[in-house]
């Protein structure tokens, strides 16, 4: 299955097929730049995939130089930024060259910067490896480090020229990492397609049993309406990308709350963020009660968060409200939130003051 991200002369193919990767040789055969390509991945991924891949663009005729960094979000980070440049430029990498990002959200984040500021831009190829990667941060263009001041707020636009998505590779995922990948997945279905819900209702045993046949369904169609997204409204000007943050302006005041830490994945955050944003609609009278009912369903069925005691956390609506005035969804001083009208009827809004959010949160909590 080949999809493209239209985007004029930055357009790039989507590959999704079970063992991909061992195709990427061919793949990316016909990418100039010399023989030599780096790698970029972590010591996890390193050593369950990483010969996989050299064995693929070593038959290719290519020449691989493997870059391991440590697992784990403390990666995305302005000194592995400065190494990861240091060793692209020692390996010689030039302009025309690719670098290829294999790992999940960390590894392609922080690839895809070094990519689209290395000589002032150098062309990268992503190989996704996490659910949450391959549904999510591999297409699109968004590359980011960490700072001090909060999560993605050092980054750049940079498309890739081309992704590689694998599920094959999933089978060695641990299985919260792929709950947490689904969440973004079913997060589709929630902002504009309430067809999708359905059969992500009636097949979520399935996906999360890594079911091949359904595991391929959901990849391609979460893939699909985000590429469909980013051509549209490639650097979120439109409002239109921001329906993807449906879920994630509660989310992170929740990640903040929990410090970013292994208490709280991503996408476990995002699932109850959805869960909250569609309760606000229901008791904002914009949505029916009963397709907030059926979001936290599923979202529990899923094994997800749905409220965040689920998470553990001991926290109350001012901090949490906090949290969310931090957050990059602020627009002079009003809160940008998305929230839905019913199942697949997301929509953007600055309307819902601060106030009206916390006596929300507060019901919520108590
Ligand atoms: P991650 O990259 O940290 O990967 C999660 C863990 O899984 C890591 O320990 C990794 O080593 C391991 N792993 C990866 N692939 C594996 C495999 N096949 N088998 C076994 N283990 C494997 O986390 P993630 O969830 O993929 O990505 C999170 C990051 O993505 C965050 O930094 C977030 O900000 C970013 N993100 C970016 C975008 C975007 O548009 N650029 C979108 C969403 C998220
Ligand atoms: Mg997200």
């Amino acid at each position: 299955m080949k999809l493209t991200v239209e985007l004029g002369p930055r357009s790039y193919p989507i590959l999704i097929a079970p063992g991909a990767m061992r195709e990427a040789g061919a793949l990316t055969a016909e990418m100039r730049g010399r023989a030599m390509v780096a790698v970029v991945t972590d010591e996890t991924v390193a050593g369950l995939h990483l010969d996989t891949l050299r064995a693929a663009l070593e038959g290719a005729g290519r020449q691989v130089e493997a870059i391991i960094l440590p697992p784990g979000e403390a990666t995305k980070s302005w000194a592995h930024l400065a190494l990861l440049t240091d060793r692209l430029l020692a390996l010689g990498v030039e302009r025309g060259d690719f670098i290829v990002a294999l790992g999940g959200g960390v590894i392609g984040d922080l690839a895809g910067f070094a990519a689209a500021i290395l000589r002032r831009g150098c062309r990268f190829v992503q190989v996704p490896t996490t659910l949450l990667s391959q549904v999510d941060s591999s297409v699109g263009g968004k590359t980011a480090i960490d700072s001090a001041a909060g999560k993605n707020l050092i980054g750049a636009f940079h498309q890739p020229s081309l992704v590689l998505i694998d599920p094959n590779v999933l089978a060695t995922l641990p299985m919260r990492e792929l709950r947490a990948g689904y969440a973004e997945i079913v997060k589709i279905g929630l902002i504009g397609d309430a067809g999708f819900f359905d059969w992500c209702d009636a097949n979520l045993d399935a996906v999360l049993a890594r079911d091949p046949a359904a595991l391929a369904k959901a990849i391609e169609t979460a893939v699909r309406a985000k590429a469909e997204v980013v051509a549209a409204d490639e650097h979120e000007t439109t409002g239109l990308r921001a329906l993807l943050n449906l879920g994630h302006t509660f989310g992170h005041a929740l990640e903040g709350e929990a410090g970013f830490s292994d208490l709280l994945l991503h996408g476990e955050a995002v699932a109850c963020g959805m869960v909250l944003a569609f309760r606000l609609s229901a008791e904002l009278g914009l949505c029916p009660a009963a397709d907030a009912e059926r979001v936290a369903a599923h979202i529990v069925r899923a094994g997800l968060p749905a409220h965040p005691r689920d998470i553990g956390l001991t926290t109350d609506a001012a901090t949490l409200v906090r949290h969310m005035t931090q957050d990059k969804k602020m627009q002079g001083g009003r809160l940008g939130l998305i929230l839905a009208r019913g199942i697949g009827q997301a929509f953007t809004t600055k309307e819902v003051e601060l106030a009206t959010v916390e006596a929300f949160l507060a019901k919520v909590l108590a």
